[in-house]
């Protein structure tokens, strides 16, 4: 399916990030830490939404809060307020959840990314707080579901609601601005992406002539493009056949990469939103010094730096970048050995051979990558030969000097080199004939003789120089 900008496509993003990086839930003394805890175990009064149980706005959310919206670049303002959302479903035992409606703690913001043509601005209309519902578990699959079981330990968890303006003009737009968004929220420190429903988006998606959709509780990234590719296809259609695309909240199944339609779209007075009785209006403003103070180094900023202090490439610069503990990791490995090898090596290869394993950076060991730097450097092993290290290192364990040593990679000596062109070139005179008469890729059959024979250990382009150099 192809489309392009001229269909009109616009996407707006609702992304709820949970605050899984502070201790106590948002209004209540509660642990967050429950995610490997037995359900209902983390709950109290104020969190299972018992009568007459008063809640305690938590001052370290409302501080992350304020920090996200710092780092996106919004205003924050004079005084929030919060609201109840009126609702009723067995996830939310109060019947209302603590939202903002008026007065969210930030607005106005603005994100840039890599667009389809260059760099793309989208804007944040707003970021509001509010609390997460309970869980629901449904007994099998949720249409022949025998009944449904509720964990609490979620409700209450401190939630920020991202809100963007319908900036965003592909799948793939709309994916990195997720992925940029999350690399600045684990900068900040206040969200932990690996933990269980840490970050779930809500899409909405136009094309010129339509109504637009809004795709509901997407788990993940590459399920966000997905779903938005599969809704363009489908207003596409509706709307190259004369039908209509009505205004709809619709439900990304991920195993068959459909949208289903859920319900028409609710408004905004349906919900009879009202000010929280049980907590105070906050004055916030006053705190944005201090907090823009504790803001730390944030991916963007990272990246210049890195390309200045280090020389190193803006390809390589974004690579670490995009993941704070590699880029840390890179620093200090850096601070060791020649900066741009050790890039070339953690951005190019490293990277790539942890994504393949699903492994994080902590399964690697500092002083193993300068160590292998440092070999590569003084010409001790080829770069194939580091690369096998590097995969023995991820899949067995082990450290860098006892994998080169027991698999015998160091690089042979030059002696040993030239004895097994010597016997290469006595055994291949055919090829060596042809050759000289023209035929290039015998060169390459010869450079792969000695390589051969030398288990991979030789440098090919060495070997490749001295054989030419031999036969000319
Ligand atoms: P709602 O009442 O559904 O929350 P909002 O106007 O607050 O509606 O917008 C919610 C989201 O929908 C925002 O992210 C916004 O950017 C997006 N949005 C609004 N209009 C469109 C549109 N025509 N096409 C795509 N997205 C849109
Ligand atoms: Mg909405
Ligand atoms: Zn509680």
């Amino acid at each position: 399916m192809s489309y392009s900008n001229t269909d009109g496509i616009m996407i707006g993003l609702e992304i709820h990030v949970q605050l899984n990086r502070l201790k106590t839930k948002m209004f209540c003394g509660c642990s967050t830490q429950y995610h490997s805890s037995p359900p209902n175990t983390h709950v109290c009064p104020v969190c299972l939404g018992l009568p007459g149980a008063l809640p305690v706005i938590n001052q370290k959310a409302v501080e992350s809060a304020m920090k996200v919206g710092l780092a996106l670049n919004c205003e924050i303002v004079e005084q929030t307020q919060f609201h109840r959302k009126n609702y009723y479903y067995p996830d939310l035992p109060k019947g209302y959840q603590v939202s903002q409606f008026d007065y969210p703690i930030v607005s106005n913001g603005k994100v840039a990314i890599e667009g389809e043509d260059g760099e793309l601005v989208i804007r944040i209309r707003r970021a509001h707080m509010e609390e997460d519902p309970g869980k629901l578990i449904h007994m099998g699959s949720i249409d022949k579901s025998k009944g449904t079981l509720i964990d609490y330990n979620r409700s209450g968890m401190a939630l920020l609601e991202i809100v963007t303006e319908p900036d965003i003009r592909s799948p793939k737009e709309a994916r990195r601005f997720l992925d940029k968004l999350r690399n600045i929220l684990e900068y900040l420190d206040v969200f932990d992406s690996d933990l269980e429903g840490a970050m779930r988006v809500d899409a909405n998606i136009s094309l010129q002539g339509g109504d637009r959709t809004e795709i509901k509780n997407i788990s993940s990234h590459k399920g966000a493009e997905r779903a938005l590719l599969y809704e363009i296809m489908r207003q596409k259609n509706l709307l190259r056949r004369g039908e209509i695309v009505t205004m709809e909240t619709r439900h990304f199944d991920e195993a068959r990469g459909v949208t289903t339609s859920m319900r028409s779209k609710e408004e905004e007075h349906d919900y009879r939103y009202f000010p929280e009785p049980d907590l105070v209006p906050l004055r916030v403003k006053d705190r944005t010094e201090k907090l823009l103070q504790e803001l730390p180094e944030l991916p963007d900023a990272k990246k210049e730096r890195l390309i200045s202090q280090y020389s190193i490439s803006d390809m390589h610069a974004k690579a670490l970048v995009s993941n704070l503990k590699i880029a840390n990791f890179y620093e200090e490995v850096a601070s060791e050995v020649n900066p741009k090898v050790a890039a070339t090596w953690i951005a190019d290869v490293l990277k790539g051979e942890l994504n393949y394993r699903d492994l994080t950076i902590d399964a690697c060991k500092v002083e193993d990558i300068v160590q292998l730097v440092t070999m590569i450097m003084e010409n001790k092993i080829t770069d194939r030969s580091a690369v096998e290290v590097i995969r023995t290192l991820l899949d067995s364990g082990g450290n860098c000097m006892e994998i080169v040593e027991k698999k015998g990679l160091v690089k042979v000596e030059d002696n040993v080199v030239e004895q097994a062109v010597d016997d290469v070139l006595g055994e291949n005179k055919n090829a060596i004939n042809d050759y000289l008469n023209g035929k290039e890729q015998s060169l390459n059959f010869l450079v792969g003789q000695v390589m051969k024979k030398t288990r991979g250990r030789a440098d090919p382009m060495i070997v490749r120089d001295i054989i030419a150099n031999r036969i000319k």
